[in-house]
């Protein structure tokens, strides 16, 4: 009989509006660990998460999540592979998933006071990783595969159905000890405070802002009286706990307190991007500069509206007085597009070479180039640009729709197979390129060869799908 071996995920790591708990589920056992069922489980779940979750596609917020991740990533000492992904949803939550996949919900982002506070969950998340909490292995003779499994887990992570009652179904159909997971998870909770605090302090921020945040997403939701905690849920934020992280925190060599000004922005952006989320700002005293951005989100965002309400006098203000500050010279390239102002082109340019590695920018500048009337221009960035960079989904995604416009369907195919390709959708990656296999009359031409190369290569993965059941 076949095998299968799979990762229990734990980490739900906090949900303020059901109760004052910590639900972390889950146990370690190493021993039937095996990093091709991870991959291979690690890329159903991201298909999982890109086919059945909203997900918030925003550039310039998936680059600020991606910033603070790897800073903290970049202290875990380490070499393994992440990714971030934002989920459209308003609990205050995030997750550890399998290969690295770490998911913050908009929630979280919404709701946390500080970047310190934002980096203190993404960082107990990383230490749930690098400590290889997720990794349980079990070994399963039921049908279900690996897709199916990723599913489930995506379900339970992301608790958009009852997270309560599909943990308990879900470990009572797999015969696992409740109440032994609940024990590993505490003490799984625990060493994730622990690392957590190391690397958060390693990268710059403040030790203390993990148990300051929980601490007071407990006592607000004690405030409110909500929801009481469930069986499967317990997990409280106790007084041990929090001394305990305050311990940790006072054991660091605290760095420099730096001031960070762009969570309230993103924050702000998550209005206007988000369909759960809604101007939290609107009638709040804002920071001078903090209020143009917002002017300038409006007009950008909201329909029907005229473009000499762009205040871009404001961020030019702001820019010239700290010329660091990319998001606000992200927005004036925005406000100059919508313009129509082509000297645009030019500040993208200089900004790419400015953050290389930030594949905001040349998305920006794609779709900028785009939208000014060089389809072509913006082809020929992305073809070029995009192999160099992180989360290519929302790069390929453009050029496939780029050639769709073109009325150029084979390359359409083609990059819409290398967008799924990248999140891990073997199965559409396969369909995609049956289709346009085909559609290519020269079969000794180098774009057969690829297009016939990712076949062979996805053809291989389904089998390894197949070979779970
Ligand atoms: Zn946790």
């Amino acid at each position: 009989m076949l095998r299968l071996v799979f990762f229990l995920i734990l980490t739900v790591t906090f949900q303020a509006n059901a109760s004052n708990n910590l639900p972390d589920l889950g146990a370690s056992d190493l021993k039937d660990y095996d990093s091709q069922t991870e991959t291979l489980l690690g890329k159903s779940f991201s298909t999982a998460l890109h086919t059945q979750y909203p997900l918030i596609y925003d550039a310039t917020l998936l680059s600020y999540i991606r910033r603070i991740g790897e800073k903290i990533t970049g202290e875990t000492g380490q070499n393994r592979h992440y990714s971030f992904f934002i989920i459209d949803n308003p609990t205050i939550n995030a997750f550890a998933g399998p290969n690295g996949i770490i998911g913050i919900h908009t929630g979280l982002i919404a709701s946390a006071r500080s970047e310190d506070e934002l980096a203190s969950v993404m960082a107990h998340e990383i230490a749930h990783v690098t400590q290889r909490h997720l990794s349980r292995t079990y070994e399963n003779q039921s049908t279900a595969s690996t897709a199916g499994i990723a599913s489930i887990l995506a379900a339970i992570l992301i608790g958009s159905q009852n997270p309560t009652a599909g943990v308990a179904a879900y470990m009572g159909s797999i015969g696992l000890n409740i109440e032994k997971q609940l024990k590993n998870s505490r003490i799984h909770e625990s060493e994730a405070d622990y690392f957590g605090i190391k690397y958060l302090n390693e990268a710059g921020y403040n030790p203390f802002a993990m148990g300051d945040f929980f601490d007071r997403l407990s006592k607000e939701s004690q405030l409110f009286k909500n929801t009481p905690p469930e069986i499967l849920m317990t997990h409280p934020v106790t007084e041990n706990r929090l001394a305990k992280a305050r311990d940790r925190a006072e054991q660091m060599n605290t760095q420099k307190a730096l001031s960070y000004d762009s969570l309230k922005l993103m924050q702000m952006r998550l209005a206007f991007v988000s369909q759960t989320h809604t101007d939290p700002f609107e009638n709040s005293q804002l920071k001078p500069e903090h209020a143009c951005y917002l002017r300038n989100l409006k007009v950008l965002y909201l329909p029907n509206q005229d473009i000499k309400q762009f205040d871009h006098q404001c961020l030019e203000a702001i820019i010239a007085k700290n010329p660091d500050e990319r998001v606000y010279k992200q927005q004036l390239i925005e406000v100059k597009v919508a313009r129509q102002d082509a000297s645009a082109l030019l500040d993208l340019e200089r900004l790419m070479d400015f953050y290389p590695s930030d594949f905001a920018i040349p998305y920006l500048y794609a779709k900028s180039l785009a939208y000014l009337g060089h389809r072509d221009k913006a082809i020929e960035l992305l073809r070029n640009r995009t192999p160099n960079y992180h989360y290519q989904y929302l790069l390929y995604s453009t050029l496939a729709e780029l050639f769709a416009q073109q009325q150029q369907p084979r390359f359409s195919y083609y990059y819409d197979a290398l967008a799924n390709y990248n999140i891990g959708n073997i199965p559409k990656t396969h369909r995609l390129l049956k289709q346009l296999e085909p559609m290519i009359e020269d079969k000794k031409s180098t774009f057969y060869l690829k297009v016939s190369q990712l076949l062979q290569e996805t053809e291989q993965t389904l089998k390894l799908y197949k070979n779970d059941r």
